[in-house]
């Protein structure tokens, strides 16, 4: 029987899309089939509600946000139908991603050519609905210009397929001169009515005079009846020969009119090896306008507009820091001009002369250009292409708002347009930031504006009223790509004329008149400033609730929350509130940093951390964003929330709900959106955070207080080693360890060492006493280390003894790594209050802290800074900085001289390397790279792996023991297997990975031992 699911999790996660809407839906579906469609229209007809056609929701415009039943197509509807290399077409299913179609077509020297930003997780359909379009657009156009043919149903539950008719293979299906008679059929109805207004002339001319500039390559602003009649008017045709494709108003209808499930595409061959991009760097943005101009003389396949807004938020984001290798100085903009060719000798020449144009006129529009070539290419596009997220990721309440984000005019018309538009936001007191799709036209506009503010709010109506005249004026689009929603459908009227606007209204009655598809969108919209997302003056649920306690003090000191959020989200202010009440405050802007854009639903064949939950299940309730809707409902709205209308057990606290507990349970805690959400949304933290609060009011369960004590339970065992081991090892006593905390019987309990790493290490030091040169280094011997791995300790401190580094353990304790990740942060903060103390004025940049175990070294930087106390604050992050992971110091070392590749030998070897995820997501692998890279002739293979599925505990634990194998068999399973399988019997083959939760699941899900990248060194050593 197919399911319709009404339960909160699921409402709440569709309550949204990338747009500032929220509204929840009855239900979602998931169909699998054409039936399945059916069945929903049947459905929706006898709720009396309407169904919202979804794939990767990462519309801007509010298009799949509603109070019908969201259908997402993104699940089930995924097949490659298709491929025609000869005819140059490919059939998909309308869930298909972009970026895996053009993986999968990449060997037939084809691609599907509108690179919409959102590539990595934006569907075929998704981009159909839209007319979506991409970067080069100057070349390639939009979707519509794309899409061959396309099959779906109609309201009336038929099926039908739309491609290019003749009048008469129509007139052959319903009859003469059909479209003079009344009908039945609603497709008959459908066609009838576009060949009539095709036939009156004064219709035409209606459209002609009203519609855009049609030199527009970018226009998503209402029904392409222009389009999809052209042919139709062709006089110059027999009646009977001129075409209609319906395909060309579905583009862009935004799921208002039928469900589509097959589209046939037709495919360009992949551009030219040769190219290059030139990033012009202008001082100031008009200059970028007229830049843009000159540019086009020099026929790019792109031109790309970013502001010092956006250069200066990719500075703070981990993932794009390392993408801004080609800025000079600080522009105000930088165009991205692509030029291809044959051969670099002949783009170079190209080059040569645009960048004379741009740089030698009287006005010096350009003050300096960077050539980027080859691979690097990729690094300025990815960059470009974060820029509407990292935006939306701006701190505090006041964001850059989407509300005209993709007006579009002629190019040669944007000075003019652009000039008058700055006006425009002076007189309203506003600023903005410019990006994007300068070379057709259409340039992403973000007025920053508060919009939880009642005269935020004002300003936002006003803003895209004002805008909607000033682009009518100049004959633009409102929208050059990200369609109408329920954003801009309330001025298309204004935009098109009343009567063109009827037309609109008339077209989606004839195609829909059983009212079932996407309500409110495109034409008769709701009011473009309800729905929101935050009303203004809205309290967060989660106070009240916090703060009901009987003490005194908390009800009028406000909640206690344990992280100090404030730190990272100081711009977030309540008037007049001071400490914990400012806390929640900072704690709620960090959730709602999530915007939706949904790069957390990335495929794993795409690569990444981020989000393993949703990549190995395909599953919305799944991702981050799915994590933060759950996280911004309950603890704004709580039992309030419509999604919990039916909620029976509205007396108990609200962080008791299912729901919470069950977005917090599938995280993997791996940091994946520390650094890859463009927003820097960091469920790791939130998700500790949470639990703490939650343990507050229900008690911790058994299982994660045992997990987070993890490290006191190994030191007494410790003291009876052989027994604990024993204990730990034989199948019937670990079994019922397991049992009793949950742990799945099929994971080992890990045993202890027999003598611990601190021993081992004080013993080698003592040997080696005097006889040290290159300066001193405290080693950080973390709880897994310490008890499990003690071998691997005593290694890196024999590595650095033998290069000449005196050795030395500190007093410290443990990390509370284990704690965090099981949200028991009271324990955490002790840790990392006690460490600081401990730590803080022995450790210096002349005496870093090193660490083996990327986790727990790397909590000195990211997490005790926000868990000490405030004063202690400044000493924590000094500390911070001088906590180095293993490799980090041996590259200090290499900069620094005291280090070379002359230090070991230069025996062949090849190595697979799983960096940690949290290594990854806060300094990256490249530093283990090119510390193994000191061994001459190792060959270095990354595994282009996300998480290894363990993830600390998450791994052992029952309910996620079988997700946790099936993430790593994503990537790291296969790649490892057929590593070790190719591997010749001359050069070693070594898996290698610094996390030990890794190396077990290596293990575990392969049966082959990878090694610490320190153990290599050390066998490599001279
Ligand atoms: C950061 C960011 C950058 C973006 N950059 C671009 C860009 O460069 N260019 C661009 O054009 N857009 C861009 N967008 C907008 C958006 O990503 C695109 O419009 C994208 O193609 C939407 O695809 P989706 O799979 O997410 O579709 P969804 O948002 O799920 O749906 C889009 C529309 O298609 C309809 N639809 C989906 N499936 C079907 C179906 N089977 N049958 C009928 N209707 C259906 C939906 O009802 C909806 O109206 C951007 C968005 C974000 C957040
Ligand atoms: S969590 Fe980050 S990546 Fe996912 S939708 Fe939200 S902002 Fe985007
Ligand atoms: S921490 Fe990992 S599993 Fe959790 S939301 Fe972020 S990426 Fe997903």
């Amino acid at each position: 029987m197919f399911t319709i699911h009404t339960d909160p999790l699921h409402r709440i996660a569709y309550a949204t899309d990338a747009s500032a809407y929220r509204e929840v839906p009855q239900g979602v579906a998931f169909p699998e089939n054409e039936q399945d469609f059916v069945y929903l229209i049947e459905t929706a007809r006898e709720r009396k509600t309407h169904l919202i056609p979804r794939a990767g929701g990462t519309s801007i415009a509010g298009q799949v946000v509603g109070n019908g039943i969201v259908v997402d197509i993104s699940k089930h509807f995924k097949k490659f139908l298709e491929i025609n290399k000869e005819e140059r077409w490919a059939r998909v299913q309308p869930g298909v991603v972009l970026d895996e179609l053009n993986l999968a077509l990449e060997p037939y020297g084809l691609f599907f050519s509108p690179e919409t930003s959102t590539s990595n997780r934006c569907c075929i359909g998704g981009m159909f609905g839209n007319n979506s379009c991409g970067s080069h657009s100057l070349v390639y156009g939009s979707t519509r210009h794309h899409v061959l043919e396309a099959r779906g149903v109609l309201c009336d539950g038929s099926v039908e397929v739309f491609k290019t008719y003749t009048i008469k293979e129509l007139e052959e299906r319903f009859g003469t001169r059909f479209w003079e008679t009344e009908s039945d059929s609603l497709i008959q109805n459908i066609y009838s009515q576009l060949i009539h207004w095709a036939l009156d002339e004064k219709t035409v001319q209606l459209i002609e005079e009203n519609f855009p500039d049609k030199s527009l390559r970018r226009r998503s602003c209402g029904y392409a009846i222009d389009e999809v009649i052209e042919d139709l008017h062709n006089t110059a045709k027999p009646l009977e020969d001129r075409t209609i494709n319906l395909c060309k108003v579905l583009a862009g209808s935004e799921g208002t009119l039928a469900f589509i499930t097959e589209i046939k595409v037709d495919l360009d061959p992949l551009p030219p090896k040769e190219k290059m991009v030139v990033c012009a760097h202008c001082d100031t943005l008009q200059k970028s306008f007229l830049g843009n101009l000159v540019a086009l003389k020099f026929h790019p396949a792109a031109v790309e507009l970013m502001d010092r807004n956006i250069l200066e938020l990719s500075k703070e984001n981990v993932e794009q820091q390392k993408n801004r290798f080609f800025v000079q100085g600080d522009p105000a903009a930088i165009l991205i001009i692509e030029l291809r060719g044959e051969t670099r000798a002949e783009i170079d020449a190209l080059a040569d002369q645009m960048e004379k144009a741009l740089m030698e006129n009287e006005e010096h529009l350009v003050y300096a250009c960077s050539r980027v070539y080859g691979s690097e290419i990729s690094k300025v596009w990815s960059l470009r292409k974060a820029g509407l997220g990292l935006l939306t990721g701006m701190k505090g309440d006041a964001k850059p708002i989407g509300v005209i984000e993709d007006t579009a005019v002629a190019p040669e018309k944007l000075p003019a347009y652009m000039a008058d538009f700055a006006q425009m936001l002076e007189n309203l007191g506003l600023s903005c930031v410019y990006h994007a799709h300068i070379s057709t036209g259409e340039l992403h506009l973000r007025p920053i504006i508060n919009i939880k503010e009642a005269e935020g709010l004002r300003k936002f109506r006003e803003v895209a009223y004002q805008t909607a005249l000033l682009v009518k004026k100049y004959k633009g689009s409102l929208s050059g790509e990200h369609g109408d929603g329920r954003l801009r459908g309330e001025f298309i009227q204004l935009m098109y004329g009343d009567e063109v606007y009827t037309l609109m209204q008339d077209l989606k009655k004839c195609w829909d008149p059983l009212q079932v598809f996407n309500l409110h969108k495109i034409v008769d919209t709701l009011p473009m400033d309800s729905m929101l997302r935050f009303e203004v003056g809205q309290k967060y649920a989660i106070e009240k609730e916090l703060c009901n306690s009987s003490s005194a003090l908390r009800q009028a000191q406000g909640p206690k929350i344990y992280y100090n959020w404030k730190a990272t989200f100081d711009e977030c202010k309540v008037e007049g509130a001071t400490g914990a009440k400012n806390q929640l405050h900072a704690l709620m802007c960090s959730i709602e940093q999530c915007n939706g854009a949904g790069d957390c639903r990335k495929s794993n064949l795409i690569g990444g951390t981020l989000c393993p939950a949703f990549k190995v299940s395909g599953d919305e309730t799944k991702a981050t964003r799915a994590r933060a809707n759950v996280l911004r409902e309950i603890l704004t709205r709580g039992w309030e929330s419509e999604a919990f209308a039916q909620a029976l057990d509205k007396d108990k606290s609200i962080l008791k709900s299912k729901e919470l507990a069950e977005v917090l349970d599938s995280c993997l805690a791996c940091k994946g959106c520390r650094s890859e959400c463009p927003s820097n949304v960091d469920m790791t933290r939130l998700r500790s955070e949470i639990l703490q609060q939650k343990y507050d009011v229900s008690g911790m369960p058994l299982r994660s207080f045992a997990v987070s004590r993890m490290a006191t339970v190994e030191q007494f065992g410790h003291l009876v080693w052989p027994f604990y081991n024993l204990f730990a090892s034989w199948k019937f006593s670990s079994n019922i360890i397991k049992q009793i905390i949950n742990f799945s019987t099929e994971r080992d309990i890990p045993t202890l060492s027999r003598v611990t790493m601190r021993t081992a290490v004080k013993r080698e030091c003592r040997k080696h006493k005097g006889q040290t040169t290159k300066g001193k280094v405290f080693l950080f011997a973390d709880e897994f280390t310490n008890f499990q791995e003690a071998e691997l300790g005593l290694t890196f401190a024999k590595l650095l003894l033998h290069l000449g580094y005196e050795v030395e353990i500190p007093k410290h304790v443990e990390s509370g790594r284990a704690a965090m990740s099981k949200g028991n942060l009271k324990l955490a903060k002790k840790f990392a209050l006690k460490n600081v103390n401990l730590l803080k004025d022995k450790v210096s940049e002349q005496i870093p802290l090193v660490g083996i175990e990327p986790s727990c070294i790397l909590s000195f930087r990211d997490e005790y800074p926000d868990l000490v106390p405030a004063e202690l604050r400044p000493q924590a992050q000094q500390l911070g900085r001088n906590a180095l992971l293993f490799d980090e110091f041996i590259m200090r070392e290499v900069k620094a001289g005291r280090i070379t590749s002359n230090d070991f030998k230069s025996d062949a070897v090849e190595i697979w390397l799983h960096g940690h995820c949290h290594q990854k997501a806060l300094v990256g692998t490249e530093k283990t790279v090119q510390a193994l890279k000191l061994i001459q002739n190792a060959q270095i293979h990354v595994i282009p792996s996300g998480c290894c599925g363990m993830a600390g505990s998450f791994g052992y634990e029952k309910e996620h023991y079988q997700t946790s194998l099936a993430i790593g068999e994503m990537v790291l399973f296969p790649t490892v297997r057929k590593a070790v399988a190719n591997a010749d019997d001359i050069t070693p083959c070594i898996v290698s990975a610094p996390g030990t939760s890794c190396r077990q699941q290596i293990l575990d899900g392969t049966g082959i031992h990878a090694v610490h990248p320190i153990e290599i060194l050390y066998r490599w050593v001279k």
